[in-house]
């Protein structure tokens, strides 16, 4: 497995991996892997003929006061876990390197990227789908892999692909979970042994939507507000939102036609976590 700082060398590599017709198939990703990140590498592996993934713990998805400095950085145990899956080209750029000074373009997905965390995360999507585009142009997967987990950012490169022609297939895996529900997550890290017990509000509030949803109610408010319900008895934990929208424009929906996003996010002391389910998938 090639480890690869600059975009000259992943570029050539990348390109001379593909000769011959393979398909390469990239995995873009934050680092301090779990299971989740692992499950996106083994569809690639499945799917594709040579598998590359990116960690880079990018700085202008972060607000001002979020937690870029303190994020968890593991390079070398990432390396090895993904040399033992296989993975054949991990790109891992310096902040210099991605973005030397005075870079000034931007990829903005209207409207999309205001919606669900955009609303509380104001800059967020438009940095994401610059740094995908990036990749996507320094690394020209045939196929890129990403999670259902992070329903919006999805929904946003999908239409970034499909608005600017990029020669990519977005596929989407399912949330891996622990085995009491809570999605995985690098930023369960910070969680305590009290705030890891509250963080299971999340979950909790989406089986109580789809519930709902399975007996037959499609009142999206009632949805909502029963789901809501589920935060009254957890202090420590501020919800963001609970929303259901379309999965592809991210656009509410009143009476939850299938499929619907049911999407949360809320905050377990410090730590913002998000999670979410298809309803009538
Ligand atoms: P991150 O490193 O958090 O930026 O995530 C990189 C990719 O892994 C994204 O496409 C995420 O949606 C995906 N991912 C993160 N957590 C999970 C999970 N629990 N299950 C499936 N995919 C995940």
């Amino acid at each position: 497995m090639k480890i690869v700082g600059t975009i000259a060398e992943m570029r050539a590599l990348c390109r001379s991996a593909k000769l011959g017709g393979k398909r390469l198939g990239l995995v873009p990703t934050m680092g301090a892997l779990h299971e989740g990140h692992l499950s996106l590498v083994r569809a690639a592996r499945a799917k594709t003929d040579v598998a590359a993934a990116s960690i880079f713990v990018n700085p202008t998805q972060f607000g001002p006061t979020e937690d870029f400095s303190r994020y968890p950085r593991a390079l070398e145990k990432d390396c090895a876990i993904l040399e033992r899956e296989g993975v054949e080209f991990v790109f891992a750029p310096a902040v210099e390197e991605m973005y030397p000074s005075g870079a000034a373009t931007w990829v903005t997905v209207e409207a999309l990227s205001d919606r669900l965390c955009g609303k509380s995360r104001p800059g967020h999507f438009r940095a994401v789908a610059t740094v995908v585009a990036k990749l996507f142009h320094i690394i020209e997967p045939d196929a890129a892999f990403f999670g259902q987990k992070d329903a919006a950012q999805h929904a946003i490169i999908r239409k970034m692909v499909r608005d600017l022609d990029m020669p990519v297939a977005i596929e989407v895996c399912p949330i891996v979970r622990e085995s009491d529900g809570l999605a995985l997550s690098s930023r369960n890290a910070y969680l305590n042994a009290e705030e890891r017990k509250s963080a299971l509000v999340l979950y909790r509030s989406l089986r109580r939507a789809q519930e709902l949803f399975q007996t037959g109610e499609r009142n999206s408010a009632k949805l909502i507000a029963a789901a809501r319900q589920e935060f009254a008895s957890e202090s420590n934990v501020r919800l963001d939102y609970f929303e259901i929208v379309n999965p592809d424009s991210l656009e509410p929906v009143l009476d939850t036609p299938s499929p619907s996003l049911a999407a949360v996010a809320g905050y377990v002391g410090n730590t913002r976590l998000i999670d979410n389910v298809l309803l009538g998938a």
